[in-house]
């Protein structure tokens, strides 16, 4: 027997707020979102994100809208230090940007036309309602006799509410659901930023664009990586001339820049570090970003997924949120997202998809603190990371 929750307020509408709106909708349930940012339709700054099988999967179940989604990167290249040379491997992945994931997520939940889909696919026989309501920041959660309270602030500073017999907490790094229901958290700056750009595959030479082509370029650099891959604009074309070569590098530094304030002397002074190290196809991707921009990385691991008696749930980003080297934010988030779909369907008891969930994130959370000593920090680091990470793997072996 099915048992889908009736209704539903969710907390954050970004990726993991959107995938379990989506889900939850299709299978008729009422979903309500409830999202701080006021702005109608979001901007990702042009940034690619990357997704995995259960994202692909997802999407072939659920989403109507008929768009790609993504370039199928066929294989990634290396490049080391200033070496041309490359080789390559046969890691496939899909790369998108989070503008025209959104927004095909969008699309798909509440109808929202744009850009990307200008014709959105009406609602399917027996989905549930859809609300997507922006500039509401929520602050207090209360259990009553009649369902779960959600109390929320909009942009004109009024308190309002509203019920629900689950609440799903989306809301990313910095989690207030999180907060809420007092889930025990390890949060932590990783003591690096990422620098990040694109420049549309025209504005550079053929060479470059021909280097950069249809592959996810790894260039390995002292204590620094970059990576580059082609991505979709937000209008999702795929076109070729139309699409952007997406970079992000990765650095040690004690402090961070917000995105989109980047000032030009600190661009520079970079610029005139890195340009050195890296290849000749590197530079000009480089040279030719105009607007840069820089975010912090962190992490954060929660060991619980379930409150209130499991009506209320943490997801995505707010119950684990990885250093990005295996880029695998939204392919953690489809997994919570499909493995709930179980559970309501009776496949599966609530305290399996929460052990699953946290032993998932685990491995992933300490295998992303590897991957970046390996790659940013000195061996000792790396080593002691290492060593944890064996330990984890045996014990999640011997079931302890
Ligand atoms: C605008 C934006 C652009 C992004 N671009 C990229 C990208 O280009 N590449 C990449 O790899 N990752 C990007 N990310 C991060 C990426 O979405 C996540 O790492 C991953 O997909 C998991 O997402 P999430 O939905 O769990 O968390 P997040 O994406 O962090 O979303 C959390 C959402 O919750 C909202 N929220 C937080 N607190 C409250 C509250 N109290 N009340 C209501 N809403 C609240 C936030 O505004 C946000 O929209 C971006 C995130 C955002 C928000």
């Amino acid at each position: 027997m099915t048992t889908f929750p009736k209704s539903v307020v969710i907390v954050g509408g970004s990726i993991a707020g959107l995938l379990h709106g989506v889900f939850l909708k299709r299978h008729g349930s009422d979903v309500t979102i409830l999202e701080q940012d006021h702005s109608a339709i979001r901007s990702s700054h042009n940034a690619g994100i990357c997704y995995g099988p259960s994202v692909q999967e997802f999407l072939r179940l659920y989403d109507d809208t008929n768009i790609q989604s993504c370039q199928a990167g066929v294989i990634t290249k290396l490049a080391y230090r200033q070496n041309i040379w490359s080789r390559d491997t046969d890691i496939a992945r899909h790369l998108t940007s989070w503008g025209v994931l959104y927004r095909i997520l969008r699309a798909n939940f509440d109808g929202l036309s744009s850009e990307a889909v200008s014709a959105p696919p009406a609602p399917r026989a027996g989905d549930g309602k859809a609300n997507y309501w922006s500039g509401k920041k929520v602050t207090s959660l209360l259990k009553t006799d009649y369902g779960l309270l959600v109390g929320f602030v909009g942009d004109d500073g009024r308190e309002e509410s509203c019920t629900a017999d689950l609440v799903i907490g989306a809301d990313g790094l910095h989690s207030t659901v999180r907060s809420l229901v007092q889930a025990p958290v390890v949060k932590e700056y990783s003591g690096y930023v990422s620098w990040r750009g694109s420049v549309c595959e025209v504005d550079v030479s053929v060479e470059t664009a021909s280097y950069f082509q249809d592959r996810t370029v790894l260039g390995l650099l002292k204590r620094t990586y970059i990576v580059c891959y082609i991505i979709p604009p937000d209008s999702a074309s795929l076109v070729p001339g139309t699409r952007l070569i997406n970079w992000t590098a990765r650095h040690i530094h004690t402090n961070t820049v917000p995105s989109g304030l980047v000032c030009d002397e600190v661009w520079k002074e970079h610029l005139a570090e890195m340009l050195p190290l890296v290849p000749p196809h590197f530079t000009e991707l480089f040279l030719k970003t105009k607007n840069p921009f820089v975010t912090k990385v962190n992490d954060a691991l929660c060991s619980q997924a379930v409150f209130l008696d499991g009506q209320v749930l943490l997801v995505g980003d707010a119950l684990a949120t990885f250093r990005p080297h295996f880029a695998l934010a939204t392919e953690h988030a489809a997994r919570h997202c499909l493995g709930l779909g179980r559970v309501w369907r009776g496949e599966m008891a609530l305290g399996l998809w929460e052990k699953e969930s946290l032993n998932y994130a685990t491995k992933i959370w300490l295998g992303s603190r590897v991957m970046g000593a390996g790659l940013l920090r000195g061996w000792a680091e790396f080593l002691l990371i290492a060593w944890k990470y064996v330990v984890l793997f045996a014990r999640s072996k011997l079931g302890t």
